[in-house]
């Protein structure tokens, strides 16, 4: 019923000053503030928090941190999203292991696009896809294949900020190397 809050505590909403996700402004609030997590099961909370996208992507619309992958409190403590989400769907993964994205979208929580790997598989996954180990954009693999080395030498190009430039270098033609090598 309109102005009584739906968790079912009695109490009496508020009419909205704004309009949200669930309320236009001037009708009554659907929940008393804090009220609408209320009975919920987690599961119900975490998938409120998904829009699926026509490519099969899961998208996590709540809290993200700096690099895009979402944030979700379980009710006793703070998980990455896309990783409950794989537990959920096929049992939990040790803590020394990753849980890595196929579809390069780290706001994507769909378990089919997700998958299980090491410390080196993490890093050679980001290779691969252009980032660099602190999760920032660099340059394409495409963009890449088409510097020369010297041009690859200048690390400020990289966003390498400490490394000296003889090693920036070197890691980067030894990275292209093993990205020829695997696309072989
Ligand atoms: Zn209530
Ligand atoms: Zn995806």
């Amino acid at each position: 019923m309109d102005g009584y809050c739906r968790c079912g505590c009695g109490g009496k909403t508020k009419i909205a000053t704004c309009s949200d996700g669930l309320t236009k402004r001037g009708e009554y609030r659907k929940y008393i503030q804090g009220h609408s997590s209320r009975g919920r099961t987690v599961d119900d909370r975490f998938d409120s928090k998904v829009r699926q996208q026509p490519n099969g992507c899961h998208i996590w619309v709540a809290s993200k941190d700096a690099c895009g992958y979402g944030n979700f409190s379980t009710g006793t403590r703070w998980v990455r999203a896309h990783r409950f989400s794989y537990e959920r769907a096929y049992g939990l993964v040790p803590s020394s292991l990753y849980v890595l994205h196929k579809c390069d979208t780290p706001a994507c929580v769909n378990p089919e696009h997700l998958f299980v790997g090491t410390q080196a598989d993490n890093m050679q996954d980001k290779i691969a896809k252009g980032r660099s180990s602190t999760g920032g954009w660099v340059l394409s693999l495409e963009t890449r294949n088409k510097m020369s080395v010297a041009q690859l030498g200048n690390k400020k190009a990289l966003g390498i900020k400490k490394s000296p430039e003889l090693r920036a270098r070197m890691s980067e033609a030894q990275a292209l190397r093993r990205l020829k090598e695997r696309m072989v």
